[in-house]
């Protein structure tokens, strides 16, 4: 059976109390299923409690962020020792946010990659167009360029433990799902980059995930396509009952 990543990417939500009150409803809800990595991302304030609150739940525990030095005079940022510190275990990097909102640059994310990696961290790499470049026909080249640069110098071995997800800019937080062949074909290019770059094993090992207005009812058609083992899920993971009946519907559709 096919083995799916589930991301929750909690952006810039939920005070510590707010956090600890989910964490509760969420574990009480949630149905462990070993086919299934389930992958919560809180934002920094949160990590530490919901360490505490997921301990003993095999769920994982994501940052959505890292800094490349692992300390100094970097005011504001944070360091892979320190998220590694409280039981961190995946970092999302590159996501469209930090690129287009904090101008974010490809080499800034292979540098955070190559850091979060050092450090036993598992990078979820986001890539994806924007709309404009979409509108162009460059949904390929903006891909190609993304993934290549933050690759660059990674040893191979280093390459199949990335998680790769696939966001289109105007996908995320429209409610405007790209339409599942879109993903497909995503996926299947990004596969096709990582196995000219490296190799075809590489590629097939990799976990390559979907993300953008992903919920309960079109979650089913991400998670079949032959390409695509996982999600990234932003505004469906807020709420605790609404992302676990996700991440069950999730697991019905690859077992059907
Ligand atoms: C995201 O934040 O990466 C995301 C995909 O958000 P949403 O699910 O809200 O589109």
């Amino acid at each position: 059976m096919k083995k799916l990543k589930i991301a929750a990417n909690w952006k810039m939500n939920k005070t510590v109390a707010e956090s600890s009150a989910y964490f509760q409803m969420f574990t009480a809800h949630h149905v462990y299923a070993e086919q299934i990595d389930v992958i919560i991302c809180p934002p920094y304030t949160s990590l530490l409690t919901a360490a505490v609150e997921l301990k003993g739940s095999k769920i994982f525990l994501g940052a959505q962020n890292l800094h490349w030095e692992d300390k100094g005079a970097f005011t504001g940022e944070v360091s892979a020792p320190m998220l590694k510190e409280i039981g961190v275990e995946y970092v999302i990097i590159g996501h469209s946010e930090r690129r287009h909102i904090m101008r974010e640059d490809n080499q800034q994310i292979c540098h955070k990659l190559k850091t979060a990696l050092q450090y036993g961290l598992k990078p979820i790499l986001c890539v994806g167009e924007t709309e404009e470049e979409r509108e162009k026909g460059a949904m390929g080249e903006v891909i190609d360029e993304q993934i290549l640069m933050a690759l660059n110098g990674l040893e191979v071995e280093q390459v199949e433990e990335l998680v790769v997800a696939y966001e289109p800019v105007w996908a995320i937080g429209t409610g405007k799902a790209a339409l599942p062949e879109d993903a497909e074909g995503a996926a299947h290019h990004i596969k096709q980059v990582i196995t000219k770059r490296f190799d075809a094993s590489t590629a097939a090992k990799m976990c390559i995930q979907y993300g953008g207005s992903v919920n309960q009812d079109n979650i089913s058609s991400f998670v079949q396509l032959p390409s695509v083992s996982g999600v990234l899920v932003g505004g469906a993971s807020l709420d605790a009952l609404t992302f676990s009946n996700l991440i069950h519907a999730s697991g019905k559709a690859v077992s059907a």
